[in-house]
């Protein structure tokens, strides 16, 4: 208790204590009532002592100090408790919004950063329990992580806000003791609003999605439909005109590193002119609303056509990066769609010699320009093009990953609630038809088991089957959204409600998951 006093006074924030220590720690405030402490959250800064608490499933802030000195911005319940014969004032708070704004303020390391230019790792979390597992699993490995990121198509599906999705990793970093920084990537942003909704929460990290203003017929138009395309391109905003922009491509070589070089024909110009000059104008208009907003420098950027339905050549995507460049926009990231097929949940389907062929000069691009990132979306499970990736790009990579941790969530559950997992499989099998719509999966439904047949120790090994992975990875929102006429969503609610009672299950899988991707990597 003395120990705990002692730590009380710190001003300089106070490293992370060691295991025995935390855990007698935690085991002193347990005792003060309010639930179970997690040890590694404890922190000491400036006469306060910050934790978090588990109640019941819930999570509570505690800030312990001497009378008449609890750190300002937290709004809880105060009292008096006693240690060690010391009269100390203890608050208690809900995690609302307002107290993860205040303690991102009060412990910088819960608040997202710039990474800068270095292999990251992106993990998305539709649950907003998923952090402390993915903590656990990049922990100790080369990668810088990105633990808040969602879509707005994934925040609309699961009822969540920007907000919302910060928070909870803010929680899970200040729950694990996570020094190391994190980045908050707002992802796959298509329009001013969806940059304005993100920019006010405080994202760090932004990618800028033009898929719907790429051209994908310009892959197989004629010569002619395309020069009436690029004379068509909105020139003001390009700033250039259809005579300039082409004595900057056609018919000239570009040398690349090791000797590869990139000619561009008439022909190449115009295809990639006229399939991307509305991408790239598009985002042009983004990113310079984001520094309006938020400050040149001040963000991070990403640019991803990933989810368009034809690969970017290896000269589109120099015309891309050189057109942005000239453009001023800045970024540290770049999705192109690569050839074959890049599923949810599964690992690649394609022809793995073409893709390393083109993967090389897609990574003499990007150091050629900046050396940014090459962006590998809908990233999980493609165990067999990791190796490439990172040898190829020289580690300048980045992965990004989201529907997965769903799926390890789901694992847990037929772990420990067969029978909250059997509703939702038979669910996922009545609403995959309609909610594969918008994403790239080839599961049939025809070969997912109806669960009536399966015994409950049958059903982990679904989670590692192509066709049920599929399925119940494209149907969550269907079933965090399964509400009644009054608005209750029971799934919902016995969902959370389960992962939260069974926390060491959850985190087990998470971190299984994550490790395997880290280790594939190489990281
Ligand atoms: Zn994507």
């Amino acid at each position: 208790m003395a120990d705990l006093l002692a730590l009380l006074d710190s001003v300089e924030m106070s490293p992370p204590l060691p295991g025995d220590e935390a855990a007698a720690a935690a085991a002193t405030l347990d005792a003060l009532g309010g639930g179970s402490v997690y040890p590694s959250s404890i922190v000491a800064q400036n006469g306060a002592l910050y934790f978090l608490a588990n109640l019941a499933g819930e999570r509570r802030l505690g800030i312990l100090a001497r009378a008449g000195h609890l750190p300002a911005g937290f709004t809880g319940g105060d009292e008096r408790v006693s240690l060690a014969g010391q009269e100390l004032a203890l608050r208690r708070c809900l995690p609302e919004h307002g107290n993860a704004v205040a303690l991102r303020a009060a412990l910088p390391f819960t608040a997202p950063r710039l990474l800068g230019l270095v292999p990251s790792f992106g993990s998305g979390d539709r649950l907003g329990l998923a952090t402390p597992g993915h903590i656990r699993g990049v922990r100790g490995h080369a990668c810088a992580p990105i633990f808040a990121q969602q879509s707005i198509r994934e925040m609309i599906r699961t009822r969540r806000t920007p907000e919302q999705v910060l928070d909870d990793a803010t929680w899970g970093v200040f729950q694990e003791g996570w020094r190391g920084g994190f980045g908050a990537d707002a992802d796959h942003l298509k329009t001013a609003a969806d940059v304005d909704l993100c920019t006010a929460a405080g994202y760090t990290f932004y990618t800028i999605d033009p898929g719907e203003h790429v051209d994908n017929d310009a892959d197989t138009d004629g010569t002619a439909a395309l020069a009436a395309k690029v004379e068509a391109l909105p020139w003001r905003e390009l700033e250039s005109s259809p005579r300039s922009l082409r004595a900057g491509y056609a018919g000239r070589t570009f040398s690349l590193e090791a000797g590869l070089s990139l000619t561009f024909s008439e022909e190449d110009f115009l295809r990639a002119a006229a399939k991307y000059g509305r991408a790239i104008a598009h985002t042009v208009g983004l990113y310079r609303r984001l520094v309006e907003r938020l400050g040149a420098g001040a963000f991070e950027l990403e640019m991803s056509v990933d989810e368009t339905a034809t690969p970017t050549s290896v000269a589109a995507h120099w015309f891309v990066a050189s057109e942005l460049m000239r453009l001023g926009v800045r970024w540290v990231s770049l999705a192109p769609r690569f050839s074959g097929r890049f599923e949810k949940g599964v690992d690649y389907i394609g022809d793995l010699g073409a893709f390393e062929r083109e993967l090389v000069q897609h990574a003499a691009v990007a150091r050629q320009f900046g050396n940014y990132r090459l962006s590998l979306h809908s990233g999980s499970d493609k165990f067999s093009i990791y190796p490439l990736f990172a040898r190829h790009t020289g580690g300048m990579m980045h992965l990004k990953t989201a529907g997965t941790s769903y799926l390890e969530a789901l694992r847990a559950l037929a772990r420990v609630e067969p029978g909250l997992f059997r509703v939702v499989l038979a669910l996922a099998r009545e609403r995959y038809l309609q909610d594969r719509a918008s994403y790239h999966v080839s599961a049939e439904l025809s070969r997912v088991s109806d669960p009536a047949g399966l015994r409950d120790s049958d059903l982990p090994a679904l989670l590692d089957d192509f066709h049920a992975r599929q399925v119940l990875h494209v149907t969550f929102g269907s079933v965090l959204t399964a509400c009644d006429e009054s608005g209750e969503c029971h799934l919902r609610r016995a969902i959370y409600g389960a992962l939260q009672q069974h926390e060491a299950e959850h985190y087990q899988a998470l971190e299984a998951h994550m490790r395997r991707h880290v280790q594939a990597v190489g990281w």
